[in-house]
């Protein structure tokens, strides 16, 4: 990817901010507009020599005038320069897998028993059914996590809609979507090297549940083929909705909270924490 392209999440969350007057009285000491992908680089250099992230400078280095690429760390080091509340949520898949003791399926799916008496002995729920190590027993259920996906889309869609926001119907269609501005800024996705922005999420009432996708730009595709699509009405949803099935990989969100962050507070913003931390269930 392009140093344009590993900015331009970064730039289209500053333009949202922008819009806000709190934070665009700040952001870029106030300068009203968003810098090219030079300028950030250097505002970013900044930050970490003003001591925000010091593990990231440490890993990046300088950045101005190269091709890295700005994570979500990096950007919310940048934002909290400025004082703006930019957190993050690890979103993450448990470490271990374990085997049935019995039959030797790995890894276990769905619920798994583990010895009380044994160390490390695990059974499948088939073969904790037919108790087929009385030796182990008696066993202990552990409850499966919730898969990965269905934890960032909750959370998401909490994101968007806690705040209510207002509620229009989609233009141009009688009985059409109902389509809720949420009035908060957008979010920032990352998957280890490919990050993309979610601009929000798309409820849809299924004859037996409802679905979540998340509504996404992605900086490696192209504009011009999103704007053909929404302009023909043909396969824009091709280009911007993630489902759940491709989401069950640990993934890092940057969300900005209201307000600006006093002094003593921007120095406790210099040290990168994650705010929250979800441990889920890797679905393959
Ligand atoms: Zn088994």
């Amino acid at each position: 990817m392009a140093a344009a392209s590993q900015t331009r999440n970064l730039q289209m969350l500053s333009a949202a901010l922008h819009a806000e007057p709190d934070w665009s009285a700040v952001l870029f000491q106030g300068c009203g507009f968003v810098p090219d992908v030079r300028s950030l680089q250097s505002w970013l250099d900044l930050a970490w020599e003003a001591g925000f992230d010091p593990e990231g400078r440490q890993q990046v280095g300088r950045v101005t005038g190269t091709r890295k690429w700005i994570g979500v760390t990096d950007a919310a080091a940048l934002l909290r320069y400025f004082g703006i509340r930019a957190r993050i949520v690890d979103f993450e898949t448990k470490g271990t897998a374990h085997e049935c003791d019995a039959c030797g399926a790995f890894p276990i799916r769905g619920s798994r028993y583990t010895s009380s008496v044994l160390p490390d002995y695990d059974l499948c729920e088939a073969c904790w059914r037919l108790n087929r190590s009385p030796g182990a027993a008696p066993f202990l259920e552990v409850a499966q996590a919730a898969p990965i996906s269905e934890a960032i889309l909750s959370w998401v869609w909490a994101y968007f809609t806690e705040e209510g926001g207002q509620s229009i119907r989609a233009p141009g269609q009688e009985g059409g979507p109902m389509v809720t501005f949420a009035g908060r800024p957008p979010l920032f996705l990352q998957h280890q090297g490919h990050s993309r922005t979610i601009a929000g999420v798309v409820r849809t009432q299924l004859a037996d549940r409802e679905r979540l996708d998340l509504l996404v730009l992605d900086p490696s595709s192209r504009t011009s083929h999103l704007q053909h699509a929404l302009e023909a009405q043909n396969k824009w949803q091709d280009l911007t909705l993630v489902s759940g099935d491709s989401l069950n990989k640990s993934h890092q969100i940057l969300y900005v909270c209201p307000g600006i962050a006093n002094p003593e507070e921007r120095e406790q913003l210099k040290v990168m924490q994650a705010t929250a931390w979800f441990q889920c269930r890797e679905v393959q």
